[in-house]
């Protein structure tokens, strides 16, 4: 059987060359010196990505690994840590925050619009006795990008560490981590970046470090010791044997992106057009601002089963959008237009099946997507 076009959120279609690159002889990486020098290079064309003079490092496991190490470096017991959300996973941070020992305090967003920045000044006006916040750049469920180049520094002038999640928005929104002030900003290889699912990326300050190196108590923990990485290169020790396959793919898929100069620009058409074509349609969009430009968040009309629909468009288009889930399960589809995603002809051809899968259960349409999408990138 052929494999579906993806068009998820994440994870996304991997390119040739990645997969490919994944099939070369290994080595030992543990004990073969080129190898660090590889892993090197690798950490420094991310950090080329994410505008950023930070260390860099590729950890082995799925994004979520990353959201935990942050956490789990930081947090020492009874520590005060603001918890910024307008979503699923903004708000899940609170349970890393939880289970190393810290206390977390939520500023609490619209779960349809953008955090406001404004509300989040008065709010740290009031309060602004923590050690870190954590905030994500693009909530995926629902699509949300927030405005962290403004939140960010915001909190810095407070003294406030900053988390960012920005695994389902870097390398295909601007990100811009020594600009923005992102002590440590996380990724996952699956999504913009293209790969297959298995690595983070994250990149972390100097202060940030020193916040973990000034600890009165260890990381409660070996896998998500973020400070276990520091001094890798000069020791020519890592804390456990690298996925050495896994990262030679992901250079590549680094590589692809940083060669592709107009990808951010492209992401940003390829999702203004997605949503024109869907109002213009007669759907609905699922939030009100904040548009990511990564994925594109559509209400189930009513009355309308969207696993079926989703089934429908597999079996009969050979392309795959994704669902949500939590409190959108069942409310939404979401077409991932990232990395691999973002591409005219993917995403045409994604709204065409949509709407040929809606209108065989009955839904009727004002005009086309897929015309509609084409005309106004
Ligand atoms: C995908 C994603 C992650 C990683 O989560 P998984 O559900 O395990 O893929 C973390 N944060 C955000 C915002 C994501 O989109």
């Amino acid at each position: 059987m052929k494999n579906p076009m993806i068009m998820t959120p994440g994870p996304t279609g991997v390119r040739e060359n990645v997969r490919f690159a994944r099939a070369i002889e290994t080595t030992n990486p543990d004990l073969d010196g080129r190898f660090y020098d590889f892993y090197k290079e690798t950490c420094e064309k991310i950090a080329k990505m994410l505008k950023t003079k930070n260390e860099v490092r590729v950890l082995s496991g799925e994004g979520i690994l990353g959201l935990e190490a942050a956490c789990a470096s930081l947090t020492e017991k009874g520590d005060r840590v603001l918890i910024i959300e307008n979503g699923i996973f903004g708000e899940g941070f609170a349970d890393f925050v939880k289970l190393y020992g810290g206390d977390p305090f939520f500023f609490r967003g619209d779960r349809k619009h953008k955090i406001n920045v404004e509300e989040l000044k008065k709010f740290l006006d009031k309060d602004s006795d923590f050690k870190y916040a954590t905030v994500v750049h693009c909530d995926t469920p629902s699509g949300m990008l927030n405005d962290i180049d403004e939140i960010c520094p915001l909190l810095k002038e407070r003294g406030i560490l900053t988390v960012v999640d920005s695994v389902a928005a870097m390398g295909g929104e601007d990100i811009n981590v020594d600009e923005w002030k992102i002590d440590i900003a996380l990724g996952g290889s699956q999504k913009c970046i293209s790969a297959p699912p298995g690595l983070t990326l994250v990149s972390i300050s100097e202060a940030a470090f020193k916040a973990m190196e000034s600890r009165k108590t260890p990381i409660a923990s070996f896998y998500c010791n973020l400070l276990a990485w520091k001094t890798y290169y000069e020791d020519k020790w890592f804390p456990y044997t690298p996925p050495i396959s896994d990262i030679v793919g992901l250079k590549v898929a680094v590589e692809n992106l940083l060669e592709d100069s107009d990808i951010i620009l492209r992401h940003d058409k390829i999702a203004s057009a997605t949503r024109a074509a869907v109002v213009y349609a007669g759907l609905d969009l699922y939030i009100k601002d904040g548009f990511s430009n990564t994925v594109t968040v559509i209400q189930v009309p009513h009355g309308i089963d969207d696993k079926k629909v989703r089934d429908y468009m597999v079996n009969n288009y050979n392309v795959m959008i994704a669902g949500s889930f939590g409190y959108l399960e069942g409310r939404v589809f979401r077409i991932g237009h990232m990395g691999e995603g973002a591409r005219i002809e993917k995403v045409s051809y994604a709204l065409f099946a949509l709407q040929k899968s809606l209108e065989h259960y009955g839904v009727k349409f004002n005009h086309d997507m897929s015309k509609t999408f084409l005309e106004k990138f």
